[in-house]
């Protein structure tokens, strides 16, 4: 049985409100404090926009990094500075601390001003969901909108606590994004091609046991291959696997024997010793029978079989890098994967994941990935459990508040 989405602001009229909007804005930062890359502001304007043209008065809350406490280098400052040049006509303050906040802040907001509050993660209470501080953020507002999809599989205050408090619905990207995820998954043009690759081994072979049900093929890579291939009993040398996942491993392999997926892994690798610093590598067909060696990247016949299975795929699902891309040298199954990927202009393509999009900045035609996710873990997680704690909670608050 599939759940029906919540409710997002489409479905309902909210009209001369105050809105509590979760975003997104946990922006790229450079060095020098500016930010490197401003998508994800730019993918919830839409959601502002829209509550905007509905005069309500906006009370925004993001997050900005991972801070233990109150840390100026992590200010939202640089965001709200930026907002203008999105939403021109409008002025934004930055609440530096709301639970202190002069009152008046709030009660005599104009129409035309934003109020952003500080990054929420200054405040321990935010993860603890201390039930003070979710009273006086509830104060704020009068109905909830949640647009950060890349936080939904996070279950904190201001994004599951507020909605138990009053009506909650998603934003505009939210919405998009769940349903382009799990129609990517749950209804796929067939061939559905999967690939999983990276480092996040145990976070990532949960989710291959829904993934072996739904796909047609998995192409595996990464270190969560040398797991897989551990798992068989191969010897893989140094290279990076996880000892504790190798069992999931094989109930896996076990698992996809049952079923008409094709779970392929990879028959070549570019190896190199760990110890040594030269750069040199070479390419050796799998099983590796070098100890003392680690396997940093697929082969270039793995890469092709690869390539020849998703060019002829209806939905591609990529996560994970195929190695350890931020060497250039071993960044080459990475972009033979992107490559085959782009090219295949009648599959329906999702990519997501902090690394994996990382690996494909700056490449040419990214524009023809249909879909690029803007949360990495909450993308895993949503594929895997087919919802997400923020999702969740705005179901139950359309349940409780409304008819
Ligand atoms: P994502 O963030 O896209 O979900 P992960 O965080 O799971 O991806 O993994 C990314 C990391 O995996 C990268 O730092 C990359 O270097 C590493 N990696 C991939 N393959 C290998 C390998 N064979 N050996 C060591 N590290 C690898
Ligand atoms: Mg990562």
């Amino acid at each position: 049985m599939k759940n029906t989405y919540p409710k997002s602001i489409l479905d309902v009229q909210i009209i001369n409100k105050r809105v509590i909007v979760r975003v997104d804005f946990d922006v790229a930062v450079n060095p020098d404090h500016s930010i490197a890359d401003d998508q994800r502001i730019i993918h919830n304007i839409p959601t502002l926009k829209k509550l905007l043209s509905n005069k309500n008065k906006l009370i925004l809350i993001a997050k900005l990094g991972r801070p233990k406490k109150r840390d100026s280098n992590l200010s939202l400052k640089i965001v709200v500075d930026k907002l203008p040049q999105y939403l021109p006509g409008y002025t934004f303050k930055l609440v530096n601390d709301f639970l202190t906040e002069d009152p008046k802040t709030f009660s005599d907001q104009k129409h035309s001003e934003i109020l952003v509050l500080e990054n929420i993660r200054f405040y321990p209470q935010e993860k603890s969901m201390d039930p003070d501080y979710v009273r006086t953020l509830c104060q704020l507002g009068d109905v909830y909108v949640n647009d950060s999809f890349g936080m939904a599989h996070r279950a904190e205050a201001s994004t599951v606590s507020i909605p138990q408090h009053m009506p909650g619905f998603s934003g505009l990207a939210m919405k998009k994004e769940v349903e382009t995820i799990l129609q990517s998954i749950d209804s796929p043009k067939h061939p559905l091609v999967t690939i999983i690759g990276g480092a996040k081994i145990s976070s990532k072979i949960h989710l291959l046991e829904k993934l072996i049900v739904t796909s047609d093929y998995i192409l595996l890579g990464g270190a969560l291959a040398n797991t897989f291939l551990k798992a068989q009993g191969y010897e893989i040398g140094d290279s990076l696997y996880e000892y504790e996942a190798i069992e999931v491993a094989r109930k896996l392999l076990y698992l996809a024997d049952q079923h008409p997926v094709q779970l392929m892994l990879p028959v070549d690798a570019a190896i190199a010793d760990p110890d040594d610093n030269d750069e040199s590598y070479d390419v050796v067909p799998l099983p590796l029978m070098r100890r003392g060696y680690a396997i940093y990247d697929i082969g270039p016949r793995t890469a092709d079989i690869y390539a020849d299975i998703i060019q002829q795929a209806g939905t591609v699902v990529w996560n994970g890098p195929m190695g350890l891309f931020e060497n250039p040298e071993f960044k080459t199954g990475t972009t033979a994967i992107y490559q085959a990927l782009t090219h295949n202009e009648k599959a329906f393509t999702l990519v997501g994941g902090g690394d994996t999009l990382a690996a494909l900045s700056h490449k040419k035609h990214l524009d023809r990935i249909d879909h690029v996710s803007t949360g990495g873990g909450a993308m895993l997680e949503l594929i895997e459990k087919g919802t997400l704690p923020a999702i969740e909670a705005l179901r139950f608050s359309q349940k409780k508040f409304t008819k």
